[in-house]
């Protein structure tokens, strides 16, 4: 069989093809393979490559099709899960020197459902360490690089996430988003990427940042194969108690079925900040438009206090992963400094060793907003910030469907542009407040920038109220169709055997 180009199909053309034995699940994993040993040497989108998990997973599909068996939902898609997700049989590192070797005691439920779904699992995706920023550059085994420019950053935290959807290495991949970790890598690389509502998903088995605030969801290259990400890997878990009883809806049914009658809103005060770019800009007015053509009435919301959401997030997120990462101290998990004179000395110098910059600079920021004394000044009102921000969101919902804001303020920028922490921490502007109210957010790319020959995409962010995940995907599938603007992939150099 000649290579299948994977960016060129949507997982369904995949089971389809398996089930109507066109291809064979074993030689799909064959060809994504290849493609990987053929490009991820420059992309760098995966931390480490899983062929005997894979082939694995790819005899049980052919084996179900031999049989004459019904085939799982998503059978023989390529699937990569970043690196915080534990997989037995994998390393789980968070891209940190300290888990370097720490090898998956058990499955993260979202993987796992996803491999019941039929996946083929390819491998774990880089990452910025710990799921601290917003490019991937943290990362303690080298930056993932965007597949449109392979000088740029391709987002992050889960940056090779991103990369690999947008490379066509992996068609479907989970990533975490804490304070836009999804969405903003969505956007810089042009890939659908889904944060579902708090509680939606079930994090067990994803290393924590931060408790309040974390979410898995999908990347794909179409709304469809997001929508179907979801339905595979959301409701209650028993091992997660912020998971929600809350069944899967048919939500890849939602991706088809338009927006006629549905209310948007433009979040106008967001988007006329200063530092979102013409072209964001243009182009998020020109989704809005589309969006009205298509029989959905437009207004606009302000959301002012929303804009006061990084603030508070670098108070609580740093909060609760400076108490998560306590739990990385050379006794119980990964990597131990040699020869400690006391266990002080252990603390101290495996810490020392096995984290990096950033990862610190989390810790320490931490530590101190939560000390006795200054816990009411920082924690107290950044916690209070944040019920004003979810309040706000819940007014603008009593009017509108979804709201639209730009993803990110610019396209993807070139490695070191931003290399003092606050320029990196205001990228996030447009995301962080979904987090801390807790609903759902989905990045769908909406056109293109030049910047120094270079083709960038630009996304739309489509913002839900609480569980409605199904208005999400019925908005960005719309857009989707209407731009045509899915499977589009960055032209890397693909070896056809
Ligand atoms: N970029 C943000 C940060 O650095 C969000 C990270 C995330 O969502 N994991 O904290």
């Amino acid at each position: 069989m000649s290579h299948l180009d994977l960016s060129a199909h949507r997982a369904a053309d995949i089971s389809d093809g398996i089930a109507r034995k066109e291809f064979t699940a074993r030689e799909v994993a064959e060809s994504a393979l290849a493609r990987i040993e053929a490009l991820d040497g420059d992309v760098h989108s995966l931390n480490q490559v899983t062929p005997d998990i894979a082939y694995a997973a790819a005899d049980r599909i052919d084996a179900l099709v031999s049989a004459g068996g019904e085939l799982p939902p998503m059978a023989g898609v390529p699937a990569a899960f970043k690196d915080n997700m534990n997989l037995i049989g994998t390393r789980t590192t968070c891209s940190s020197r300290i888990l370097a070797n720490y090898e998956s005691a058990y499955d993260c439920t979202a993987v796992a459902r996803l491999i019941n779904a039929g996946v083929l699992p390819l491998g774990k995706c880089n990452m910025d360490e710990f799921a601290f920023g917003s490019s991937g550059e943290t990362s303690a085994t080298g930056p993932a690089k965007n597949p449109w420019d392979l000088g740029r950053i391709p987002g992050g935290s889960s940056a090779g996430s991103a990369a690999a959807v947008a490379a066509g290495l992996a068609m479907v991949t989970l990533g975490s988003d804490t304070g836009g970790s999804i969405r903003q890598p969505g956007a810089m690389t042009g890939t659908v990427a889904l944060k579902p509502t708090y509680g939606r998903v079930s994090r067990y088995g994803c290393v924590a940042f931060a408790s309040s605030l974390d979410q898995i969801g999908p990347f794909s290259l179409t709304v469809e194969d997001n929508a179907r990400v979801l339905e595979a890997i959301c409701g209650k878990d028993s091992m997660d108690a912020t998971s929600v009883d809350r069944p899967a809806e048919d939500f890849v049914a939602a991706s088809r079925r338009g927006v006629t009658g549905m209310r948007i809103a433009i979040v106008r005060d967001m988007l006329d900040m200063e530092g979102v770019t013409p072209e964001v800009r243009d182009s998020v007015l020109a989704a809005a438009a589309r969006f009205e053509s298509m029989g959905a009435t437009i207004g606009e919301v302000d959301l002012p206090t929303s804009q006061h959401g990084i603030s508070a997030y670098y108070i609580i997120a740093p909060a609760e992963a400076s108490s998560n990462l306590a739990r990385f101290d050379g006794i119980r998990y990964g990597h131990r400094a040699e020869n400690p004179v006391d266990t002080l000395d252990l603390y101290m110098r495996t810490r020392a060793e096995g984290f990096g910059t950033e990862a610190k600079r989390r810790i320490m920021l931490g530590t101190y907003a939560l000390s006795a004394g200054y816990y009411d000044a920082y924690y107290g009102q950044a916690q209070k910030a944040r019920t004003l921000i979810a309040r706000e969101f819940t007014t603008a919902f009593e009017d509108y469907d979804v709201l639209l804001m730009p993803t990110s303020p610019q396209v993807a920028w070139k490695f070191g542009a931003k290399s003092d922490p606050l320029s990196m921490y205001l990228s996030d502007i447009f995301t962080i407040p979904v987090n801390l109210a807790g609903n759902c957010g989905i990045n769908v790319p909406c056109g293109f920038a030049e910047e120094d020959g270079a083709k960038l995409p630009i996304g739309l962010q489509i913002i839900g109220d609480y569980f409605a995940e199904a208005k999400v995907f019925a908005a960005a599938g719309a857009l989707e169709r209407d731009l045509a603007l899915d499977l589009r992939s960055p032209a890397l150099s693909v070896p056809v055997a």
